[in-house]
């Protein structure tokens, strides 16, 4: 193995108007270090770090993406390393007085014959991969439920080759909770949502316990019940309830939800991969374990993807509320209508309620990580982020929880918190999940394939078969945005055929976590 050569002194300058730009090199660059264009370290910056690009006096503004990202504490040398520290964050931007609708959408021409192979389901959603999704609901019952599933795939799954997997749908909602507050509806249409997620099929199994508050009829009421794929009628809900009488030990539990999921299966196996246009994809995108690459490197490629995929007439998700939270004068002028621009503001200002109940404001989103990263705040933060978003218009707005109900780029508010994000981006129809990091996380989700696509070398270098997608390369220079987002592209195009994630590869998957901002009791 050789060593990659080392690069000579390189930093990025998002925008012209910038007064500090980050440091490229892997490891960070030492005191006198001399850039291309004569500027020289005063001190070591780490990589992914900002550095100075002229003298700044004691309260100026700090400039990165053309914003403030916060006023200087004390005067900062050329040359510097700029870090939070040295940073007085701005106040959020009122949510009074924004642009709405006021941006003129760039032409985008449509993009023609790009297909994928996907499960086509009687609603006319499409599914990349083919699961049995057992739904549960409530907590009490996910011990019976996982050894039930690790059966069924043990016994039953080898007879069923055309199934990918068998998923139980485990959360800690259900009861203990205060299932009539207002916001409730949140989890429990999550829930319900997920449960049709197209990679199931249209194929509802629950099992519930029996006594608890939320009942199989309130989650899953009659017309939301999918017509199955196959059957063509109209499914009665299939419970298996625990407390029914007719079970007498544990083994008669288990033999009920085998004997229903092997139902299930039957259906499933007869589902065929059919050539579907690239308007079938529903994809997600989001980040975790940000650094300053993101915003660079990752984040901007997902976004020419972006503009691709809605070219292409399919539909895509951002999400992340406190990442954008700071971009909101962009997003409501980026809005397709009024409409979607006060949607945007209902939904900023629902969470910074909630927030503000909590005692705290959007910079508890910041880690660490982040900002050994090189990210000094939440404004800096979601500078880079709302570029996943690329540059088409906002077409509409899902408040948590809620079902996709038209195409184009959607603005699905979620928290940013990985895990919940992705469980809504579920809830919301999602077939393809996109997920970029700078710091690194093994995220995979158990229901629908995750991209993963890293932003700087050094992590696509150790990470090599956790990461999907090396966005690195922009940074040093060996692909441009356009080339990396084309790349994304085509891969989401095979990855949504079946061309396994590394995650799948590895079989790594995190929880699903419900966004519950309603009381215990
Ligand atoms: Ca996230």
């Amino acid at each position: 193995m050789t060593e990659p050569a080392a690069l000579a002194p390189l930093f990025i300058r998002v925008h012209a108007a910038d007064n500090v730009a980050i440091v490229v090199n892997d490891g960070g660059l030492p005191a006198g270090a001399v850039f291309a264009s004569g500027l020289r370290l005063v001190e070591a910056v780490p990589q992914g770090h900002k550095v100075a690009l002229l003298d700044l006096a004691a309260g100026a503004p700090v400039r990165r993406y053309n914003v403030v990202i916060g006023h200087a504490l004390r005067d900062i040398p050329a040359g510097a390393w700029v870090h939070e520290r040295l940073l007085q964050m701005p106040d959020a931007r009122e949510l009074t007085g924004l642009p709405i609708a006021t941006v003129t959408p760039p032409a985008m021409a449509p993009l023609d014959g790009y297909t994928f192979e996907g499960y086509r389901n009687a609603d006319g959603s499409v599914g990349s991969r083919n699961i049995l999704a057992i739904t549960t609901t409530v907590q009490c019952v996910a011990g019976v439920v996982d050894f039930a599933v690790q059966r069924i795939k043990a016994e039953l799954l080898p007879s069923y080759p055309n199934v990918d997997d068998v998923v139980g749908l485990e959360h800690t909602y259900g009861c203990g909770v205060a299932i009539d507050a207002p916001d409730a509806i949140i989890p429990i249409r999550t829930l319900r949502n997920i449960s049709l997620n197209p990679n199931f099929g249209g194929e509802l199994m629950v099992v519930s316990l029996g006594c608890e508050k939320l009942q199989p009829e309130r989650l899953l009421p009659p017309g939301v019940i999918p017509i199955s794929d196959q059957r063509g009628v109209d499914d009665k809900l299939d419970v298996v309830c625990l407390q029914d009488d007719a079970h007498v030990g544990f083994m008669s539990m288990i033999d009920s939800v085998m004997r229903q999921a092997r139902q299930h299966l039957e259906w499933l196996n007869r589902r065929r991969r059919e050539t579907c246009p690239a308007s079938e994809l529903v994809v997600g995108v989001q980040c975790g374990g940000s650094d300053a690459f993101s915003g660079v490197t990752a984040n901007p490629a997902v976004g020419f993807a972006t503009d691709l995929l809605v070219r292409a007439g399919a539909t895509v998700m951002f999400s992340e509320v406190t990442e954008v939270r700071d971009g909101i004068g962009q997003l409501t002028a980026r809005a397709s209508t009024p409409e979607v621009a006060q949607a945007m503001i209902r939904e900023m200002a629902w969470y910074d309620h909630y927030l503000q109940k909590g005692q705290v404001d959007r910079s508890a989103n910041t880690t660490p990580g982040n900002k050994q990263g090189g990210l000094s705040n939440i404004v800096e933060k979601a500078m880079g982020s709302i570029v996943k978003s690329g540059t088409a218009p906002i077409a509409g707005v899902l408040a948590p929880g809620e079902k996709l109900q038209q195409k184009g780029l959607i603005y699905a508010a979620t928290p940013a918190s990985d895990f919940i994000c992705g469980t809504l981006q579920l809830a919301a129809g999602m077939n393809l999940h996109i997920f970029t990091t700078g710091r690194g996380t093994p995220y995979g989700l158990a229901a629908c394939p995750v991209i993963k696509v890293a932003t700087r070398n050094d992590l696509a270098r150790r990470w090599h078969d956790l990461m999907d997608l090396n966005a690195g390369r922009i940074a040093s220079g060996e692909a441009s945005i356009e080339e990396v987002g084309w790349e994304l592209f085509r891969l989401m195009l095979e990855v949504a055929s079946g061309k396994k994630t590394w995650a799948e590869h590895w079989k790594l998957h995190n929880a699903l976590v419900l966004f519950n901002p309603a009381p215990v009791t």
